[in-house]
């Protein structure tokens, strides 16, 4: 496959746009593979190209129900961020965040990563004192982290309700180095990368069961036929339930949520960072597209479905929010929304890890905060898969850590999805 680069849009330019090949292959499924991932989200697809690239593996195939980047990979609001500070999700996010600042590169394409900022709005003493512990372990870890005073805020970004909100500001919790990128754009960098090194990615084909011989999985049964395989590694995200069930292995600690995701019509520059407003029940966030569109979110939808749309109580609160924060949104129309299907765990936190089953390998529990997470997933996943072990930094994120009572997210709530959205 040839690289993109400057050189190749010249040629092209000059040539009538004819010699771009296509990005990815669309193979038949053989037989049998090393490793079967199933679902080709960001964590299917990062995990298929990390164990060709780093691990070596060249039989490996990614089995998509729809068509790649179709589920929440491409549904989100695109915020990538670090700023954990308990020891599970510290060290993981952070090496995420390293592996986003290289992401263009290593996947020579260009997944439009801006480093913007995200800026975590502060209502309380109570609340600055525990962003600054917060904040200061990530500084004192490898990690960047500042509090800026009610000064900086309102020179930095100017048009925040400053003067007439139900919780007052008082300032902030930076993270410079987090951003937005571009979800599509990272669906197809890690597919086209992925499909380089050999890795069929297989569209419109739907696991409808897993074979099981005693304690090790065969392989999967699909819409396009049986395929075998000598490990599966499960990446579906909201679906997680339901194939764990075909596996024959019961119940997940897992609930399907639905998030929904908005977008405004285009507006002139007005947000240049991230801004989370999260406060007394509210939870938003918003940043403004490279097309000039306001894109924002806020809670889950709290019933349980696999439908990938919204209901209209949510958009009702985060309209709300939106024009508590930013009242300057209040005739801007809304272009368009949407949802995901969410896989929430109960304490909030995900599982690279593996099974009941010796070469079934699961990958699940994102919550609404995947996104950020998809390279250093999709990079223990693989590596976890190849090696059969997991490594140091994902051993906290297995399933038996609700035996050991541990906590990974500081946000220290109860054992119920509904207290982690
Ligand atoms: C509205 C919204 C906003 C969000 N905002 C953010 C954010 O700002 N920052 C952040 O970090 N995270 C965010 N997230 C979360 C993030 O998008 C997810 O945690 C992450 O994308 C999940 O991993 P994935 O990309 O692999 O999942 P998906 O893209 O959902 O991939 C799973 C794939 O599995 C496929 N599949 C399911 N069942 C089967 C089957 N039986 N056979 C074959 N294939 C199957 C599905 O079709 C799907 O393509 C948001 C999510 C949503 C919905």
């Amino acid at each position: 496959m040839s690289r993109y680069s400057a050189w190749s849009v010249f040629k092209n330019g000059l040539t009538g746009n004819r010699g771009w090949e296509r990005a990815w292959r669309d193979p038949e499924p053989k037989p049998r593979y090393d490793v079967v991932i199933v679902g080709a989200g960001l964590h299917g697809l990062a995990t298929a190209y990390y164990l060709a690239k780093n691990h070596g593996v060249r039989s490996i195939a990614v089995v998509e129900k729809g068509w790649l980047g179709g589920g929440n990979g491409g549904r989100n609001t695109t915020i990538v961020r670090s700023n954990y500070m308990m020891p599970g999700n510290r060290f993981f996010y952070e090496h995420s965040l390293k592996l986003w600042e290289n992401l263009s590169h290593s996947l020579n394409y260009n997944v439009m990563f801006s480093q913007r900022a995200h800026v975590s709005l502060l209502h309380s003493p109570a609340a600055r004192d525990a962003a600054a512990r917060r904040y200061n372990t990530m500084r004192l870890t490898g990690s960047d982290g500042e509090l800026w005073d009610l000064e900086t805020l309102r020179r930095e970004i100017p048009h925040l309700n400053y003067d007439n909100a139900r919780f007052p500001i008082i300032g902030a919790a930076v993270q410079r180095r987090a951003g937005t990128a571009r979800h599509d754009a990272v669906a197809w960098g890690y597919a086209r990368a992925a499909d380089s090194l050999g890795v069929d990615i297989l569209q419109n084909c739907e696991v409808t069961g897993i074979r099981r011989e005693g304690s090790r999985v065969s392989g999967v049964v699909t819409s396009r036929g049986e395929i075998g395989a000598a490990s599966v590694g499960l990446a579906v995200a909201g679906n997680t339930s339901r194939l764990w069930q075909m596996a024959g292995l019961g119940r997940l600690p897992i609930e399907t949520h639905k998030l929904q995701a908005f977008v405004s019509e285009p507006l002139k520059p007005l947000l240049d960072h991230v801004v989370v407003f999260g406060v007394g029940g509210t939870h938003f966030y918003i940043s403004q597209s490279d097309k000039g569109g306001m894109v924002f979110g806020g809670d889950l939808d709290w019933y349980k479905s696999y439908a990938q749309r919204g209901n209209l109580p949510i958009v009702q609160d985060v309209a709300e929010c939106a024009t508590s924060i930013l009242p300057c949104l209040g005739r801007v129309r809304l272009l368009r929304h949407w949802a995901g299907v969410m896989d929430m765990s109960m304490d909030g936190s995900p599982f690279i890890c593996r099974t009941p089953l010796d070469n079934l390998y699961l990958n699940a529990g994102w919550n609404y905060g995947g996104f950020k997470a998809s390279p250093a997933s999709g990079w223990y996943f693989a590596d976890l898969i190849a090696n059969r072990r997991p490594d140091p930094v994902i051993e906290p994120f297995d399933l038996g850590r609700f035996n050991r009572g541990l906590n990974i997210d500081e946000r220290g709530a109860g054992p119920d999805p509904k207290l982690h959205g």
